[in-house]
């Protein structure tokens, strides 16, 4: 089964990346809670996040505190909350939304809805910070 995230680590469809290296890739959220609003995700496909290995575990999470300091550098908030969810797509996924109260990570508000040039725009800004 090949997830929609897969196909946007194999260049099949778009996505604003943010940060990328052999193992791991950070891209922006589609349909965001906030500007910066960005997903860190293994390469390799896996559903549950805590049935990744352990090695794989640590390295995902220190790669997502680097984007998660990248974002904090450009967007101004209180603190980049971090969230893992995967109801909607079976590819283990970090969450990291920049956050001024506990109502800027609520999953059910309405999304923001930003244009290509902004979505863009925020990612090279955060790219050029890490
Ligand atoms: P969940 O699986 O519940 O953690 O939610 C999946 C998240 O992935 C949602 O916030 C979606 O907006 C986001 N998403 C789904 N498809 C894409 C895509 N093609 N590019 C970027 N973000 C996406």
């Amino acid at each position: 089964m090949s997830t929609i995230f897969s196909k946007i680590v194999a260049g099949e469809i778009p996505a604003y990346k943010v940060a990328e290296d052999e193992n791991f890739l950070a891209f922006l959220d589609i349909n965001p809670l906030a500007k910066g609003h960005t997903l860190v995700i293994p390469k390799k496909e896996t559903d549950n996040i805590f049935d990744i290995e352990d090695n794989e575990y640590q390295q995902l999470f220190l790669f997502a505190k680097k984007v998660a300091n990248a974002i904090k550098k450009t967007v101004p908030c209180e603190k980049i909350g971090i969230a893992v969810v995967g109801l909607e797509v079976a590819h283990a996924h970090i969450h990291l939304v920049p956050i001024n109260s506990i109502y800027d990570i609520d999953f059910s508000k309405p999304k923001l809805s930003l244009s290509a040039n902004e979505f863009a725009l925020i990612s090279e800004r955060i790219s050029s910070k890490l």
